[in-house]
């Protein structure tokens, strides 16, 4: 593979400018292209020469938009990113009236097997580099022009902490003056609940959200659907969550997809409140993207709205997320889901 500029540090990019017998200001140029997700062919204030010379060992943009999905709905877009080994991960830009979200894929495919999810179908079949996370951001960000992204979501494919090396590092450097400078409490980071590394996230000095998939108020449950369950109890995951808002002062938000007759009764949403009475809290219900791959049924309207009201009643925050581009394969996963049916589906005509 190419060298990756794209999650490179001003320092670490001058020592490679350097290191190819270039002066070290067009470090600094080379930069300012590349944050803007410029490709070798944009730079025009960097000479032929020097182009030609880094073109053959480096990639300007780690990764590249290869489809993009606009719902009509509501102004999502949803986008296919292309990797340098033919791998594909998915992104999706958001329009809030608070500002643009990206959320953001972390690894191709995912090991955690969530039944619910459509990127974990075929497992995982590596980790993002630092370098990719930063250059789809960087594309995503050039996309909505003159407007900026303002907010990221580290919740497409992929479990984030299963990746700290890379996800860290992007972290590092997204929020860096080097790159696009992103407000860490601007920026959630979304697990499954991996105790140790929630322990780590929270020694690394960043003030992100931490958002972590509960879908269950008890083991039972959360085994039923998510396996890491049955590795790390829910009361391991709480203390983590417990340490992370100690350490950091930051709240933590659960994230709960009501899924029907499994989850989404009102003695689960008690139980629920119980578990997290007065712990500093926010819980995120999400009305279940139907996976046609898992034999899943979303909640009710009527179920959902009990269940918020249970835990308001019970004096948990609690809102219901707004599902965006219902129209253009909402659920995380399901483009590149959809792309590699159609590519199997096509070579197996040839
Ligand atoms: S929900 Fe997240 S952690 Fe679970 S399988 Fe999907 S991508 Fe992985």
């Amino acid at each position: 593979m190419k060298t990756q500029l794209t999650g490179m540090s001003m320092n670490q990019l001058t020592n490679w400018v350097t290191a190819q017998g270039e002066p070290a200001f067009r470090a600094r140029q080379l930069n300012d292209w590349l944050k803007k997700g410029a490709h070798f062919e944009d730079m025009r204030n960097l000479p032929a020469s020097l182009i030609e010379k880094i073109k053959s060992l480096a990639s300007a943009q780690a990764a590249r938009v290869i489809e993009r999905h606009g719902s009509k709905l509501d102004g999502t877009e949803k986008l296919l990113f292309g990797l340098e080994d033919g791998h594909t991960v998915e992104g999706v830009i958001m329009r809030y009236h608070h500002g643009i979200s990206f959320c953001l894929s972390t690894q191709v495919g995912c090991a955690m097997g969530c039944a619910f999810c459509a990127s974990t179908l075929n497992g995982k079949l590596r980790d993002l580099t630092a370098g990719e996370m930063a250059s789809m951001c960087y594309l995503a960000n050039r996309m909505v022009s003159p407007s900026a992204i303002g907010n990221l979501v580290l919740m497409g494919s992929g479990e984030p902490l299963d990746n700290t090396k890379e996800v860290f590092a992007f972290l590092h450097h997204i929020t860096s003056t080097d790159s696009l400078n992103i407000g860490a409490r601007h920026i959630s980071l979304s697990t499954c609940g991996l105790p140790d590394q929630m322990h780590r996230l929270a020694q690394e000095g960043l003030q992100i959200t931490l958002s972590v998939s509960l879908h269950g108020p008890n083991d039972e449950i959360r085994q039923q659907i998510m396996p890491i369950a049955r590795v790390h109890t829910i009361d391991a995951v709480l203390d983590a969550c417990r340490y992370y808002i100690q350490k950091t002062g930051r709240r933590v938000v659960f994230e709960y997809a009501l899924i029907q007759d499994i989850n989404d009764s009102l003695d689960n949403a008690q139980e629920l409140a119980k578990r997290l009475r007065g712990m500093q809290c926010h819980v995120n219900l999400i009305p279940l993207n139907d996976v046609k791959e898992r034999s899943l049924r979303a909640s009710t309207k009527v179920q959902v709205e009990r269940f918020l009201n249970c835990l308001k009643a019970l004096n948990i925050s609690a809102t219901v997320r707004r599902q965006l581009g219902d129209d253009i394969f909402g659920a995380c996963g399901q483009l590149r889901a959809q792309r590699l049916k159609t590519q199997l589906s096509e070579e197996g005509s040839q």
